[in-house]
């Protein structure tokens, strides 16, 4: 189905034109046609489905006629887990925005200055994007009206209740007009979010576009066993020689293994850089650039930094650590595979992680292949899982330590063994 029967005026159609998309992904062809007949909308789907806009689509159709209530308040509130999620959604809305008279976009966020924020809020806002707790700073402090609000789309739910932000959540929308059309995004639709979702929201439409279990299925998912730190860096420095690695992340647990790894890997000669929640939010944003750019290739990030990152250069997700919880494993690896391409993840775990592999696979319902590289095999594998893959080829075609078919020969590529024998440059890490 093309856009164009969708229902769409020709202004917002033409910005859809301009970037490239012909057809709707599932998830817009399923929402736009219900949230323009302004439906409210429960909808399951994925970071890289294309959720950004299905809902920002429609909404902008409707803020393309005039306010009923006069004001210089937000029709229109979008609330995310992070900051970088709130930039991608505030650039979806000036991209698909650009060719309607003007749309107002603000975008209020946790770690900017209060200042110049105070000064956003006191001129006209059509569409308000933030994260909760920053928010409701400005709501206290009584500048936001809340009078012309048409619409209220909670972005990540799930991800933003996992954050802490039930009671920020609900102090926002109960200042919103019971008028408002809520649409609510998020990877799973049951236990918490879906209980605020039925406080949320009017007779709405359940979208349920993918589950766990059936989502990413263009990633192929490996998984190393790996004795220790120094190990682990030996496996991913191997695999970003070896393969031909476009970009990558490189995921830790916390933010000084993120800057361990990051500092690590750039000793190493690699372009990395560490992205996590104490750098302040220019840093964020001129490393998000950087990768953007490609002038970085491999970002060590943690998980709540690399929420929304969407760079479709990404090739390669590596699990320098596994995830605490099983949901984020699915997050991490649907950084790469992005816009309809495919991508790698590779996870690397010790004997000890083999309860939250088991976690992950039944959350995924997918076993992930195990795969030793010769001459790094861990001296321990879990004990009852003798590993049946040693020395096998990874499912995907390609052979760790060699260049894909076709990929130009890169420096450093087809030497796995020797390298692996080396030092690693990785002192710090526990
Ligand atoms: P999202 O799920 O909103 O994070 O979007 C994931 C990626 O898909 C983004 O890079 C979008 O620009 C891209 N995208 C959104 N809609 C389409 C479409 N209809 N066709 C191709 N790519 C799309």
């Amino acid at each position: 189905m093309p856009f164009a029967s969708l229902g769409l005026s020709p202004a917002i159609a033409k910005a859809v034109a301009e970037t490239g998309y012909t057809d709707p992904t599932p998830v817009q062809s399923a929402a736009i046609p219900a949230a323009l007949a302004r439906q409210d909308l429960l909808v399951s789907s994925q970071t890289g489905s294309g959720k950004t806009a299905a809902f920002m689509l429609p909404a902008l159709e409707t803020l393309s006629t005039a306010p009923t209530v006069r004001g210089y308040g937000p029709r229109m509130l979008v609330l995310t887990p992070t900051r970088e999620l709130a930039l991608q959604v505030t650039k979806a809305a000036e991209t698909y925005g650009k060719f309607m008279r003007r749309v107002r976009v603000v975008s209020i966020l946790g770690g900017m200055p209060y200042p110049v924020q105070n000064r956003l809020l006191k001129g006209p806002v059509d569409i308000l994007i933030a994260t909760p707790g920053r928010l409701l700073d400005h709501m206290r402090a009584g500048r936001i009206d809340f009078a012309r609000l048409e619409i209220l789309v909670l972005d990540e739910a799930d991800r933003m209740l996992d954050m802490g932000f039930i009671e920020d959540i609900e102090a926002v929308v109960a200042a919103t007009p019971s008028s408002r059309q809520t649409l609510l995004f998020s990877a799973t639709l049951d236990g918490t979010v879906g209980a605020l979702a039925r406080k949320l929201t009017r007779d709405p439409k359940r979208i349920e576009i993918s589950t766990a279990q059936t989502r990413h299925e263009n990633i192929s998912q490996v998984l190393h066993y790996a004795d220790d730190q120094r190990h682990k860096m030996r496996l991913i420095d191997h695999y970003l020689r070896g393969i031909d690695v476009d970009q990558a992340i490189v995921f830790t647990s916390t933010k000084r293994a993120a800057d361990e790894v990051a500092d690590a890997l750039s000793s190493q000669g690699f372009s990395a850089a560490a992205l996590h929640g104490d750098m302040n939010q220019g840093q964020r944003n001129r490393t998000l650039g950087n990768v953007r750019r490609g002038n970085i290739k491999i970002l060590v990030a943690t998980d709540v930094a690399a929420r929304g990152i969407d760079v479709q250069t990404i090739t390669h997700v590596f699990n320098f650590d596994l995830p605490r919880v099983a949901e984020d494993y699915v997050h991490r690896i649907g950084r790469t595979g992005r816009a309809g391409r495919s991508g790698i993840a590779i996870s690397l775990a010790g004997v000890r992680d083999h309860a939250q592999v088991k976690q992950i696979e039944r959350l995924t319902a997918q076993p992930i292949n195990v795969q030793v590289v010769p001459g790094l095999e861990p001296k321990v594998t879990p004990s009852r899982r003798p590993n049946p893959h040693a020395n096998a080829r990874p499912g995907n075609g390609w052979r760790p330590g060699a260049a894909r078919p076709g990929a130009p020969k890169r420096p450093g590529a087809g030497r796995p063994a020797a390298r692996a024998g080396g030092k690693p440059n990785f002192a710090g890490a526990r």
